[in-house]
């Protein structure tokens, strides 16, 4: 018998909380006016759709980083931590720091001390209890991966 103690229930209502909090007020929403990568990610088991605006200046740190579209609360607030998080980044830190968040939720990758510090990325990893809705999670920030690996697709530039 494993009870749930006190405070890992309190911690897990703080998590859900703040996923909750992501979805109902999404930060960075909405369409930048220039941006120099962009992606959309589908995900059909669920009818998650996020498109991913960045900007990335000459010493490769993301200067913008938005994304726009519609999904359940999950992807919505995923998406919205990943631009929390990786807004400012340099460009490779950023890709290293989602690849391997990616891996996390897929219980792919050993626990690694990178995420100790972000309560974000604590929230997040509650999901792998619900397998069906790691795509979920994951999908804001593969298409982050998707847009800074094809540059100017949508140039705003005519
Ligand atoms: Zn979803």
């Amino acid at each position: 018998m494993h009870a749930i103690s006190p405070e890992k229930k309190s911690l897990n209502e703080l998590y859900r909380k703040l996923i909750l909090d992501h979805a109902k007020c999404p930060k960075n929403f909405g369409k930048q006016p220039n941006n120099s990568h962009y992606a959309e990610g589908i995900n059909s088991l669920c009818g998650d759709k996020i498109r991913i605006y960045a900007l990335v200046n000459k010493n490769n740190i993301i200067d913008q980083l938005s994304f726009e579209g519609t999904g359940c609360a999950i992807s919505i607030a995923s998406s919205s931590i990943m631009t929390t998080l990786l807004l400012k980044q340099d460009i490779n830190y950023a890709e290293h720091f989602a690849k391997n968040l990616i891996m996390t939720l897929n219980n792919k990758a050993e626990d690694t001390n990178e995420f100790n510090n972000f309560s974000q990325i604590e929230a997040l990893k509650g999901v792998r209890e619900f397998p069906s809705r790691i795509k979920c999670a994951t999908l804001g920030w593969q298409s982050f991966i998707s847009a800074i690996n094809n540059i100017n697709i949508t140039s705003t530039e005519k």
